[in-house]
């Protein structure tokens, strides 16, 4: 288990003595105030004013949602922009790597590639499960972060939380677990880890159940000190006012309905799959997508796209020969697909 000077050490020292842009604004919370700081026009347009870079608002709507405290919550520009963060907050370029599962989301080492910071891959198993042991393995004295993703995309499946439990023991640097697709899934979410393990970031988005992938928000959730990092080197004003106006207002509203009618037509697409030839096997999935496995990726995704519908070829993916990543549509989007994939059947039997 790893303390709050253990933390510290694995920040970059130029970020340990950053000393962040400030506003005036910071030091004035109330709200009628006469504002002569920032060099704003004084004309209303509904847009005038810089938005809050705190985003307390809506920070203080996300906790008690997640069970967590104001300062347990980073917002940033999509989760893209906290993966960022990890790697300017805690990576020394040239000097530092993290570890990733692959095969996984394509961002991390994207961010790391940017950050001019190494990225050793840990192959998953052929069923996607985690090899533990490789991937502690794998970190050495640089290795500031491990990236975790569960469900995992491409592949769907979710870590068990017990296994995240010994890799958060076991390993002393930051460990991020990206639950991008926590609300379609039955393992519960790491997030009140946060409470136990100091060096647990969780990243969560309203890009995919919440329906608001358009105004790039995503949520990381630690300890305070972490949180403070990353909000001291974001762009101050990095999520804009209606962003900030138009999230508030989603959380209103609750997504359950939608959410059970996803997994619903997941599973519905998981039985119909079975009756394909084509489809040579389901990967099981807990996200809003599935994975699966064909007998010619590239044929298949060229038929779909003759038909209008457009999925994620992965076959070039190490370890994801063959195999196309479906998202869950909407009933009658789901049956378009079911239709072209009966008609690529046929027209593969006449070739053979
Ligand atoms: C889609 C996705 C995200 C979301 O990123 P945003 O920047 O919040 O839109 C994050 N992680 C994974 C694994 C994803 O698949």
């Amino acid at each position: 288990m790893m303390n709050a000077a253990d933390i510290e050490a694995l920040v970059r020292p130029n970020i340990q003595q950053l000393c962040p842009y400030s506003t005036a604004r910071d030091e004035f919370s109330g709200r009628l105030g006469v504002f002569l700081d920032a060099n704003e026009s004084p004309y209303p347009t509904g847009w005038n004013r810089y938005p809050d870079p705190r985003q307390k608002e809506l920070k203080a709507r996300i906790a008690p949602i997640k069970g967590v405290n104001a300062e347990n919550i980073f917002l940033g520009n999509g989760s893209d922009e906290a993966i960022d963060l990890v790697f300017r907050v805690f990576c020394t370029p040239g000097e530092d790597n993290v570890v990733a599962m692959s095969p996984s989301y394509g961002m991390y080492e994207v961010a790391a590639d940017i950050n001019d910071v190494k990225v050793k891959h840990v192959q998953l198993r052929d069923d996607f499960s985690l090899p533990v042991e490789e991937l502690l393995a794998a970190c050495d004295g640089h290795t500031k972060a491990i990236f975790l993703c569960s469900p995992n995309n491409p592949s769907g499946n979710a870590i068990p939380n017990e296994t995240v439990f010994e890799i958060l023991d076991r390993f002393h640097g930051i460990v991020v677990v990206d639950e991008a697709y926590i609300d379609f899934c039955s393992v519960p979410s790491l997030l009140p880890a946060i409470w136990r393990f100091p060096n647990l970031i969780v990243l969560q988005t309203f890009s995919k159940a919440r329906g608001m992938a358009a105004l790039r928000l995503g949520m990381a959730f630690s300890q305070p000190y972490i949180i403070r990092l990353m909000s001291m080197v974001k762009y101050p004003y990095n999520i804009n006012e209606s962003t900030q106006r138009l999230a508030l207002k989603a959380l209103e509203k609750p997504i359950d309905r939608e959410v059970a009618e996803i997994v619903a037509q997941r599973i519905r697409l998981v039985h119909k799959f079975l009756k394909f030839t084509c489809i040579r096997r389901i990967f099981p999935s807990e996200a809003n997508f599935l994975l699966v496995k064909v007998d010619d990726a590239d044929a298949l995704y060229s038929h779909l796209i003759s038909d209008g519908i457009i999925v994620r070829n992965r076959t070039k993916v190490p370890g994801c020969k063959d195999c196309l990543r479906i998202t869950v549509g909407l009933p009658e989007e789901n049956d378009k697909l079911l239709l072209s994939l009966e008609r690529y059947e046929k027209e593969s039997h006449i070739r053979r």
